[in-house]
């Protein structure tokens, strides 16, 4: 027998989805002869995600399930799902299934290699709205620049070593970004395809707004560029008053300094509108290191439920 995977799934308000993950996992990873244990992360739903998650951890396999006080985001029940992992091997995959389960076998496979961590890279992008994809397909551009990773089709589809989980678990950070963090730490790398499949059951959480607030949030989260934009700003608008200011003194100095009003009107409203943005851009910053040294939990756990295998188990 091989060492155990744990295989995390962040659910949030997932009641159908739960049960049918746990007997595509367990079916596959079954077959596959690879000893697992499911770690369910219910991050807070307001349906009955909870009550099932008892249920398939008193039926199924050796499984843990984790229940948070709120709301506290993906994120959040990622790293909560890695703290509690107890495998040799981990694995994180959304559990409304477009992440094929089948994908795992295959990057187990790889682990048993010897590489440390196995990315789950989106073969296409599966249905998404035009604007979606251009907003997302801007956003990883960005988020590929800073990070120096390409990170056009990431996906938090990942399986990694017990070092990498306990690597990531170091990380002080509040405002953490998984997709790019388990990059970030190194690691003996490779990847892996997969096709995302279409959501069986209930509804994708992301809004408009959401997904913007997440781009910045990482973004802020990984580069500090856009503070030196400031400063690019300010030198810009400096070359602009060496030359507006050797016009004003010539004619000052030949005697036609009355006209020129509407340049000062336009003058004043630009530079008002640079220094807004600058002072914009500072303070985002400054809540984000607000934020970080708040040093509040990540998240908060409420409940835990618990089945370990007869016989191995505690
Ligand atoms: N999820 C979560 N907390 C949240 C939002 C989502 O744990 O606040 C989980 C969700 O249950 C699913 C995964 O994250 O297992 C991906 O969410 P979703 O399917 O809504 O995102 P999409 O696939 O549309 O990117
Ligand atoms: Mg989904």
């Amino acid at each position: 027998m091989g060492a155990k995977l744990s295989v995390i799934l962040p659910a949030y308000n997932e009641e159908k989805m739960i049960r049918k993950a746990q007997e595509a996992l367990n079916k596959v990873l079954g077959e596959a002869g690879i000893p697992h244990e499911i770690v369910f992360v219910d991050d807070g739903s307001t349906d009955g995600t909870w009550e099932v998650v008892c249920r398939a951890c008193e039926e199924g396999a050796e499984s843990v399930g984790i229940h948070f006080s709120r709301n506290f985001g993906k994120e959040a029940a990622i790293f909560a799902g890695l703290a509690h992992a107890d495998g040799a091997v981990v694995a994180v995959m959304d559990c409304d299934l477009q992440h094929p389960p089948e994908t795992l076998v295959e990057m187990y496979r790889l682990w048993e290699q010897g590489y440390e961590i196995v990315e789950g890279v989106k073969a296409s992008r599966g249905r998404e709205s035009l604007a979606h994809k251009c907003s997302a397909g801007l956003f990883y551009k960005i988020m590929s620049k800073v990070t120096g990773m390409d990170m056009q089709n990431a996906s938090d589809f990942k399986m990694m070593d017990r070092k990498v989980v306990d690597a990531l678990l170091t990380l002080p950070e509040r405002n953490t970004f998984f997709r790019a963090l388990s990059s970030w730490v190194g690691y003996k790398t490779v990847i892996v395809k997969f096709e995302v499949r279409e959501r069986e059951e209930g509804v994708s959480k992301w809004s408009a707004k959401a997904l913007i607030k997440y781009a910045m949030s990482n973004i802020a989260g990984f580069t500090s560029f856009p503070l030196q934009i400031v400063a690019f700003g300010g030198l810009a608008v400096l070359t602009v008053t060496v030359v507006l200011g050797g016009q004003t003194l010539v004619k000052y100095f030949s005697g036609s300094a009355i006209e020129g009003f509407s340049t000062v009107i336009l003058l004043i409203l630009f530079i008002g509108s640079v220094i807004m943005i600058s002072l914009g851009i500072i303070g985002y910053y400054l809540s984000k290191i607000y934020d970080e040294i708040k040093q509040r939990p990540r998240y908060i756990i409420s409940e835990i439920a618990k089945k370990k295998d007869e016989g191995k188990g505690e």
